[in-house]
């Protein structure tokens, strides 16, 4: 079969690997769109904690069961589906609580495991034993499917920091999660979702996303704009969706008094801190919350809200490349050329 693996940081080889044989409990799942993450090109171009090489990339994946192996019950040849891509183990402290994205010994499809930018995926019998593979209703496209996996890190980071009706959400990045953060917020209750970027093009995209404003970092003073907005109360929550480490600073400068703030991207490569202020957080009582990943439950819910047209990705989705120009689209991820990326042509 045709896959790209990462075989070094920066050395992504477009091969013919075998498909994988499908063995007792595992599902082995023909690749129909993979979604290019801001974490496929971070693990390109710099490496990731969770990163073992050699590996296909590729963890926002949906496609057609092709065989299901001894003792799957409930997954056949035909069903189209979507992967979750973090398998727990579903016996720590963490799987235990119901936090299963924190497992203590978790593996990820593209990370630990081979992923999506393939031919076949073979979902490993802990994925499909724990409930990581998500069958899609007929009338949801697979592409769309796809990005369930990003709306779901959505709702993990929204649900830790509480975002409740009649909140003041303010979305730091206009890319495409942060698009998926604004709609998500909507479905939350938020009173008012403002977004705020430095890119241009980025900045005139979002025009017609779900924001109710759409400010420049640049030529706002975003902190009064905010204050302004919320009579003089500031932002209730604040999802940091960009990899700019002034971004959590100038965040917690316009929270109001008990607001909260998700770390929600990493930041930047070679960059681990960030000036913090102490007294903001300690006297306007603010909480601060990280998130990473999300729970085969949240993949759940992603999926329902996008059958339900509750949340739209068709508009986001800008670019659909074969598996051969994977490259090029990490490139035009990085560069902001384009909001969604997806591989939808696996075959030659
Ligand atoms: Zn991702
Ligand atoms: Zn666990």
């Amino acid at each position: 079969m045709k896959a790209a693996v990462l075989r070094e940081i920066g050395q992504l080889d477009i091969c013919n690997l075998a498909v994988p044989v499908c063995h007792i409990g595992e599902v082995l799942v023909k690749m129909e769109a993979c979604s290019i993450c801001k974490t496929d090109t971070k693990m390109y171009n710099f490496g990731q904690r969770d990163l073992r090489l050699p590996r296909v990339l590729g963890h926002e994946v949906a496609g057609t069961v092709v065989e299901a192996g001894k003792g799957v019950t409930g997954f056949h040849p035909g069903d189209r589906v979507q992967v979750a891509p973090g398998i727990p183990c579903g016996q720590c402290h963490f799987c235990l609580n119901g936090i299963s994205n924190m497992c203590a010994h978790i593996s990820i499809i593209g990370f630990h495991h081979d992923g999506g930018f393939a031919e076949y995926l073979l979902v490993p019998a802990g994925g499909v034993k724990h409930g990581c593979l998500n069958k899609i209703p007929e009338d949801l496209p697979l592409e769309q499917a796809a990005m369930a996996e990003p709306i779901a890190c959505c709702i993990n980071a929204q649900k830790l920091c509480k975002v409740v009706p009649g909140d003041v959400v303010v979305i730091f990045g206009a890319g495409p999660v942060g698009h998926l953060h604004a709609q998500v917020a909507r479905q939350s209750g938020a009173a008012q979702v403002i977004v705020i970027e430095v890119d241009q093009r980025r900045i005139a995209f979002a025009e017609s996303g779900s924001a109710d404003i759409v400010l420049d970092f640049k030529k706002s003073n975003i902190i009064d704009v905010i204050l302004d907005r919320t009579e003089g109360r500031g932002a209730d929550v604040v999802l940091c969706s960009c990899a700019a480490p002034e971004v959590p600073v100038q965040g917690i400068k316009m929270l109001a008094k008990r607001g909260r703030i998700s770390f929600f991207s990493g930041l930047p490569h070679g960059q681990e801190n960030i000036p913090l202020e102490y007294n903001q957080v300690h006297y306007k009582e603010l909480q601060i919350f990280g998130a990473y990943g999300c729970t085969s439950e949240q993949n759940v819910k992603a999926i329902d809200l996008l059958a339900r047209r509750k949340i739209n990705v068709d508009w986001l989705i800008t670019h659909r490349i074969s598996l051969d120009e994977l490259i090029e689209g990490f490139k035009l991820v990085d560069s902001h050329d384009a909001m969604g990326v997806v591989v939808t042509e696996f075959r030659s």
